[in-house]
């Protein structure tokens, strides 16, 4: 099978009506049509085989995710999808391979009207490149450099599962639970596009991201980024009923810094709670409020006494800075 001829294959399909796509896969470039008076959202994620999955992942689960993480990142920013481009890297032309991962692909850019509009395609070592486009009103955009001190933090539904996943497929010592009841949440992200959108149309609603690499971790990011510190309730963090099996240190670990969770960690004015909850309900997300955001910068855990916790200071003391 040539490059065309897999192309024509796998991921050439029309265009749905009412979108934004002019012209898709086919020509030199594909043409969109934003919504006039919006600005463009463009993101771009990279998934190389050994580094970022398995060799011999499910092809399926790995089309679902390539585009997920990618569509995580519209939904941090707030922006509605308007399509993609998929660049790719293939050892070889494999039909059990290539149908499978297209077929994941589709099942979620189908879900959330995001088409595919064009891409590359390459022999060489399995790589996954997506770029996503997505719009939004002017100043709707949650930037990582738009908290305050004094805004409550909150997140999307529970970090730490997809953390477990990992360490039960590699044995690691402390993993307790079935890999059945967590491995969704590692191989088949769900992008919080839905609350995203409504958070940002929500006044009040400051600064998101998506949680990639672990919640301390990313949340390091929007306090460098507004120079701001924070509080956060260790007991205010929802935690999985997978996760309540674990001993308190690696939970703590897979809540804090698993990594892999796509929840948005957002920042808002106290004055907006009910907003925030109204906009969780109405995109059917549930969000929590986890702490707060102080002019000291650094990040300080509370236990439930509201002290600060000398065991999550032992185990987090490298991302307090
Ligand atoms: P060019 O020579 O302009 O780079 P290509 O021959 O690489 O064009 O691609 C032909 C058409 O197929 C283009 O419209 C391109 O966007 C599209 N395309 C190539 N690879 C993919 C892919 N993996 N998924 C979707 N569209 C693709
Ligand atoms: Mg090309």
């Amino acid at each position: 099978m040539g490059e065309f001829e897999l192309i024509a294959r796998h991921f050439t399909r029309a265009a749905p009506p009412g979108g934004a796509v002019v012209l898709g896969v086919g020509d030199d470039c594909a043409l969109l049509q934003p919504t006039p008076g919006h600005q463009l959202a463009v993101s771009s994620d990279m998934l190389v085989e050994g580094r970022h999955f398995f060799a011999g992942a499910e092809p399926e689960a790995l089309g679902h995710k390539a585009l997920a993480v990618n569509l995580s990142d519209l939904a941090a920013m707030g922006a509605r999808p308007l399509g993609f481009t998929l660049a790719l890297a293939l050892p070889a032309a494999d039909e059990a391979w290539l149908a499978p991962f297209a077929r994941g692909l589709f099942a979620l850019a189908d879900a959330h009207a995001c088409p595919l509009v064009g891409g590359d395609t390459t022999r060489g070592p399995l790589t996954i490149s997506i770029t996503v486009f997505g719009e939004l009103l002017p100043g709707h955009a949650l930037r990582r450099d738009a908290a305050r001190a004094g805004d409550e933090l909150w997140i999307s539904g529970r970090t730490g599962e997809a953390r477990l996943a990992l360490a039960l497929r590699r044995r690691e010592p402390w993993a307790r639970g079935e890999l059945a009841t967590v491995q969704d949440r590692m191989d088949r992200p769900t992008p919080r596009l839905a609350l995203g959108q409504a958070l940002a149309a929500t006044a009040g609603v400051h600064a998101a991201l998506d949680v990639s690499d672990g919640l301390l971790g990313d949340l390091g990011h929007i306090l460098k980024a507004s120079g701001v510190g924070a509080e956060i309730g260790m007991n205010a963090l929802p935690v999985a009923p997978a996760l309540s099996a674990l001993d308190e240190g690696p939970r703590l670990d897979c809540l804090l810094a698993g990594g892999d969770d796509y929840e948005l960690l957002f920042t808002a004015d106290a004055s907006a709670r009910k907003a925030v909850l109204s906009a969780g309900r109405r995109a059917g997300t549930a969000v929590a409020r986890i702490g707060r955001l102080t002019r000291t910068p650094g990040i300080r855990l509370l236990d439930a006494a509201g002290r600060e916790s000398p065991l999550a200071a032992r185990g987090f003391d490298h991302f307090a800075n």
